[in-house]
């Protein structure tokens, strides 16, 4: 008798072969099921409640992939590249999983046919470097020496993302304000500085950009009201000091046996706080910021004196502030005299303003960093919320286009060229590398289909009006959202960053790859120890 060999743990859930390739490839084109109607501008959205019950009301392939939850192994890479798509260049994450759910089911007829994954494999890296070759070829690069010129393009880049989105019908308005938004900022363009604040009520064109920082009201006490509430040319201090009289009794324990003792120390703690106080007055201060908060008496004094004071300011909009006005955050008052004024932060103005119930601090004409904060307005909070994500894509594709101004058409033109490349190129090799390529370039077509889809087109109709315009060399023909029709679209303004294709196709077509490579899934039980070990763990919570 042979011995048995055992590799593996009892219970370990293996799978290989054909099969588990087959079925991992219909694991991910159920997760593109989930999403494919969300693309384009006649795209739905999603709602989706989490265990917390949570609503989210989206229209981001990534925001609704990452709420998903997906736990099968090989279609959380589709999460995967739809996150990183998101990260690096912040739209296009609905195409990048079609995409790559295209390619697979391209690919799966081969498969079940019994050609290797690794000459698909092959094929496949190949046809992508002939697409990414071709982009770079037909991408037409805007001249923004010009600054007007540069505004037009970014807004019409802006635009075309934001035309999928929620607010679609707002995107001139939402357009203009992130380009506002982008340009305001320094060379190195630093998402962060871009403040994002939100409140509910009001119409969304009610929204506004404000140059600066810009953070709400805190917590005040009485005799706030009698602070000015405009400054030009502040003195700003931002402190990391508690400027209430009660925080020294905490610190220290006192035991006393007379009143008379019991008044001294009360005075110490006064003087305490004064001489604090009057420190900040010398050196000039005018505007007071506070990560922690600031008391009933520290306000009344700085109200008696023309001072402003904002107490528990939320960590990162100090560090914004800092970041724009200069200075530094003080954690002690020490030292602070009138030779020390680099560590106090200015600005052209400070100011309160109202907007819809709430107030906010305003810094406008910040010198040190570029900064902007955009205030949203709108509706419901899930609405506002998904006004947020999209503005966040708009920003980001208006950061790439800034930094790299090279566009090409959307709503399908540039993926109806590329099929249109590759298939001709197919032809000319020998072999079934020229079936893979054939397939690898009708997956392409799956974006402008899916747009047909998604508005209520004929899909087929259209697409062969499209085939015909691109084969008399028509590239920048894609669909007609507007009029049920084949229309040029570097015309009609749908222009997209190239990068953002580029990078689409290249993360689709690794991310195809890297899933045709898997052929066996070992799942591996946990072990009896730690499965007993977990049950004691619970017993004791
Ligand atoms: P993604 O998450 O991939 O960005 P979207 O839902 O934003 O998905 O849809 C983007 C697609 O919609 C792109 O292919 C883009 O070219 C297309 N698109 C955007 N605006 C228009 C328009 N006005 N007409 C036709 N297509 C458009
Ligand atoms: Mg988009």
């Amino acid at each position: 008798m042979k011995p048995m060999i055992v590799i593996l743990k009892d219970g370990t859930d293996s799978n290989q072969g054909k099969n588990q390739v087959v079925s991992n490839i219909s694991a991910c084109l159920a997760v593109s099921e989930a999403i494919r109607t969300t693309l384009g501008p006649r795209g739905m959205d999603k709602l989706i409640v989490d265990n917390r019950g949570t609503a989210t009301i989206s229209n981001d392939g990534a925001t609704i992939l990452k709420l998903l939850e997906i736990i099968h192994p090989a279609a959380r890479t589709l999460v995967d590249i739809a996150k990183s798509q998101d990260a690096e260049v912040g739209d296009g994450t609905t195409s990048v999983v079609l995409i790559t759910a295209e390619i697979l089911k391209n690919a799966k007829s081969f498969i079940e046919d019994g050609m290797h994954p690794t000459i698909i494999i092959r094929a496949i890296r190949k046809a992508t470097a002939l697409t990414i070759k071709k982009i770079k070829e037909v991408a037409v690069t805007i001249k923004s020496d010009d600054d007007k010129e540069q505004r037009v393009l970014l807004e019409k880049c802006a635009r075309t993302t934001l035309s999928s989105k929620l607010i679609a019908r707002q995107r001139e308005f939402f357009a203009k304000m992130v380009v506002d938004a982008v340009l305001m900022l320094d060379e190195l363009l630093p998402l962060n500085m871009i403040g994002v604040k939100k409140v509910t009520g009001g119409s969304l064109e009610e929204s506004r950009l404000v140059s600066g920082v810009a953070f709400k009201k805190t917590f005040s006490y009485a005799g706030f009201e009698m602070q000015q509430k405009k400054y030009t040319n502040p003195k700003i201090a931002i402190l990391n000091i508690e400027l209430e009289l009660k925080a020294e009794r905490d610190n220290a324990e006192v035991r006393l046996d007379n009143v008379a003792e019991y008044q001294k120390i009360v005075d110490a703690e006064w003087s305490i706080l004064y001489d604090k106080l009057d420190t900040l007055h010398k050196a000039g201060v005018t505007v007071v910021l506070s990560k922690l908060p600031i008391g009933d008496v520290a306000t009344q004094y700085f109200a008696d004196r023309d001072m402003f004071c904002a107490g528990r300011v939320q960590e990162d909009d100090l560090k914004r502030t800092q970041k724009a006005c200069g200075g530094a955050i003080i954690t002690t008052v020490e030292n602070l005299n009138n030779q020390s004024q680099q560590v106090l932060g200015t600005c052209e103005i400070f100011e309160e303003i109202q907007i819809g119930s709430e107030r906010y601090n305003c810094f406008t004409g910040c010198p040190k960093a570029k900064t902007a904060t955009m205030i949203l307005r709108g509706g419901a909070e899930q609405f506002i919320d998904e006004v947020e994500r999209s503005l966040h894509d708009a920003i980001m594709i208006v950061r790439r286009a800034v930094k790299n101004d090279s566009i090409v058409a959307g709503g399908g033109a540039i993926e109806m060229a590329l099929s249109r490349h590759l298939r001709e190129y197919s032809r000319t090799i020998p072999g079934k590398e020229q079936l893979i390529l054939a397939a690898y370039a009708k997956a392409f077509e799956v974006i402008p289909r899916q747009l047909c889809e998604n508005a209520g087109f004929d899909a087929t109709n259209i697409l062969n009006k499209l085939r015909q315009k691109h084969a008399e060399n028509n590239i920048w023909f894609g669909v007609d959202i507007m009029h049920e029709d084949v229309t040029d679209n570097f015309i009609a303004a749908v222009w997209e960053p190239a990068v953002v294709k580029i990078n689409a196709i290249t993360a689709a077509s690794e991310a195809a790859c890297l899933i045709l490579s898997v052929d066996e899934t070992i799942k591996v039980p946990k072990s009896a120890a730690e499965t007993s070990n977990a049950a004691k763990a619970m017993n004791m919570g």
